[in-house]
């Protein structure tokens, strides 16, 4: 039976609740509806944390959501869902409402893959079939009372991240929760119960099933955790990689390879910290950059030139990574971009390095160029050069070209 508990007391105040998902609340119940706040916005508030969204489970189904809500609207199919969009001076949120599902008989493929999960339940089978303990607490901004299913509260104050169930049978039924449990762990600093963790490395083979582009987008949710370099630890520590990012065995594993990939994530990480915007291009650029840099040494020693050298090993890099994880173009392109600016660093004479300053991506190019430098995989030398030239006046410049020789 759950546990019915006074938020009060857990430091859970109406008022540190985002305005949009209280009002759903509200207007869900006074149509007579069961609505709580749940899942990682309950957990992240319970341990100081800022959340990020806002969900909300009812016991009204979709159509009965959106008749509430005339601007909303019915997304999803594998998991019908209903978006609330809230409009204000900064643009758009969305509360995403889910209705209660029912447990039991989900359709499932041989494999145990949950297949489509529209039934709808009680509230006690939607708690059951949510991931992990934190998970699954239910909060009435109005009653001010957390419905706790499964100790879940406990397992905040204990740090401990548990798996809801058996858990080699949730691994079954959607794998990406072994990615889920290592970005969630590593993101709150909480530790991963015994009976959670173990069966992941016999069963991270099944991620292999899992579309690239669902493993792009759990990908994007590790690197942008706030916790990155953490997360990619925690990926081969788990032997998660395999079937996401195979590369990180040899990334990590010499020291001067894992330095650089360590210095670029925990920038992403600070840069995160300070709400500071970052770029999913320039992270898979530095996640993959010395891979191609193996890559275009090899090409150029068999005999290429450099540029070519340089683009054929990218585009080696990218049919190597795609089988696991597709990275859509808009990111792609960046990444791209980054690489090819790196041998143009080294041109300077003539205009060329006035017109490297009218690049697009010249800041990207540049901040790369640096972070290379840092840890000894570009000239420091060089880097110092781009940094002054940038930022001196026209005669400067002219005598720094000059100064070439
Ligand atoms: P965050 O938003 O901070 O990344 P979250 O826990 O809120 O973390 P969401 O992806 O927003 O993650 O999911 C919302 C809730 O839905 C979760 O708290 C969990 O209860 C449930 N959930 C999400 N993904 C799964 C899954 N693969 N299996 C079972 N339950 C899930
Ligand atoms: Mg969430």
């Amino acid at each position: 039976k759950q546990k019915v508990l006074h938020a009060k007391h857990l430091g859970i105040r109406r008022e540190m609740l985002h305005s949009n998902a209280l009002k759903v609340c509200d207007k869900l119940q006074d149509a007579g509806f069961d609505a709580y706040i749940v899942g990682g916005a309950v957990r992240d508030l319970l341990l100081g944390k800022q959340p990020k969204d806002f969900d909300v489970a009812t016991s009204a189904t979709p159509e009965q959501v959106r008749h509430v809500f005339h601007r909303s609207r019915i997304i999803g199919r594998r998991f019908r869902i209903v978006h609330v969009p809230f409009y204000d001076r900064d643009g758009e949120e969305v509360i995403e409402v889910t209705t209660f599902r029912g447990a039991s008989d989900a359709p499932t493929d041989e494999a145990g893959r949950i297949l489509r999960d529209n039934v709808y339940g009680s509230i006690e089978e939607d708690a059951a079939r949510r991931d992990f303990t934190v998970n699954a607490l239910y909060y009435d901004p109005n009653a001010e009372q957390i419905l706790d299913f499964h100790h879940g509260v406990d397992d905040i104050e204990a740090k401990r991240l548990v798996m809801i169930g058996d858990p080699v049978q949730r691994y079954r039924e959607d794998p990406v929760r072994m990615l889920r449990a290592v970005r969630l762990a590593s993101k709150l600093g909480l530790t991963i119960a015994p009976a959670t963790r173990k069966p992941m490395a016999e069963l991270a083979d099944l991620l292999e099933n899992i579309p690239s582009a669902r493993i792009f987008d759990e990908m994007m949710k590790l690197l942008l955790s706030g916790k990155a370099w953490a997360c990619m630890k925690a990926l081969r520590d788990e032997k998660l990689h395999k079937h996401v990012l195979p590369l990180l065995d040899r990334l990590l594993s010499r020291p001067e390879s894992s330095a650089f990939l360590q210095k670029a994530l925990e920038t992403t990480d600070a840069r995160l910290a300070e709400d500071k915007p970052v770029s999913a291009g320039f992270l898979f650029a530095a996640l993959l950059w010395q891979e191609v840099e193996l890559r275009w040494k090899k090409n150029e020693a068999a005999g290429e030139h450099a540029m070519p050298a340089l683009v054929n090993a990218m585009n080696q890099v990218e049919a190597q990574v795609e089988k696991k994880l597709s990275i859509p173009n808009r990111y792609s392109a960046a990444m791209k971009e980054i690489w090819l600016l790196q041998p143009r660093f080294e041109q300077r004479t003539g205009m060329r390095a006035h017109r490297m300053l009218e690049q697009a991506r010249f800041r990207a190019g540049y901040d790369f160029l640096v972070l290379r430098a840092e840890c000894g995989l570009a000239d420091k030398a060089l880097a110092d050069w781009w940094t002054q030239f940038q930022y001196c006046d026209a005669d400067t410049r002219s005598a720094m070209i000059a100064g070439l020789g």
